[in-house]
């Protein structure tokens, strides 16, 4: 019931040629489209932290970046809410900033268990009001786990902000507070999502080609 707001793009939906946009000359052959482009990111977030700047407001709150993935919505997302800090008056979110750094058991991927391999210690959210920023919910394991381990940190709330939610049938029926759009089932990089740590580099989101993903398989 917190999931209120719906940015749907539809499975049928083929996206943006890549040639009305700028791409970098190193990743052309292994796009298939322009899914969302980065103008629209930066609208769509800004909407994000309107929402999130209101619901919250007059309330110390913990951004916790998770990375490598979510740091350009991080940093986008967190330049927005400081302009509405600086925009308001009466109005205002004290901010601090906080990491953290995940990352899948080897070969344990589709269990979703995690490790915790980077960060500041967690100690420091208890009793914080926390803002978890993520890229992406796929399965929404990974974001479970996550909720789990903050959880015993016994911060005083938690809410996530997620870029992106996948529809899949084989969801555990998670949602995010926030969320910028609900995309098809297709693997996407750009904006710091990465295949095997390429494209990060790349500001549109897009749908990696075959030849993309035979080009820098490991
Ligand atoms: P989940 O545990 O929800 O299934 O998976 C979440 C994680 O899988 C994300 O944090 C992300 O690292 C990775 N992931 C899932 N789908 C995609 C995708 O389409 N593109 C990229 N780059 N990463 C993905």
């Amino acid at each position: 019931d917190e999931f209120k707001l719906h940015f749907e793009i539809s499975d049928d939906y083929t996206g943006y040629a890549l040639s009305n946009f700028c791409i970098p000359r190193h990743y052309e052959g292994d796009l298939e489209n322009v899914l969302i482009p980065w103008g629209l990111i930066q609208d769509r977030t800004e909407r994000l932290a309107r929402d999130i700047f209101h619901e919250i407001k007059d309330e110390p709150l913990t951004a916790l970046c998770v990375l490598k993935g979510g740091y350009r919505f991080y940093t986008d997302l967190l330049d927005k809410l400081t302009t509405l800090n600086r925009f308001h008056a009466s109005v205002s979110v004290p901010l601090h900033v906080d990491f953290i750094r995940l990352k899948s058991y080897e070969n344990d991927d589709s269990t979703g268990k995690i490790r915790v391999i980077g960060g500041d210690n967690l100690n420091n959210l208890r009793n914080r009001n926390v803002l978890v920023v993520e890229d992406i919910i796929d399965t929404g394991r990974t974001m479970e786990r996550l909720l789990a381990i903050l959880k015993e940190h016994e911060p005083k709330s938690v809410k996530v902000a997620s870029l992106l939610v996948k529809r899949r049938p084989d969801s555990t029926g998670y949602r995010p507070d926030y969320c910028g759009f609900e995309v098809p089932d297709r693997f996407v990089v750009g904006y710091a999502l990465d295949y095997n740590e390429y494209f990060r580099d790349l500001n549109h989101i897009c749908v990696i080609n075959d030849s993309g993903k035979e080009k820098y398989k490991i």
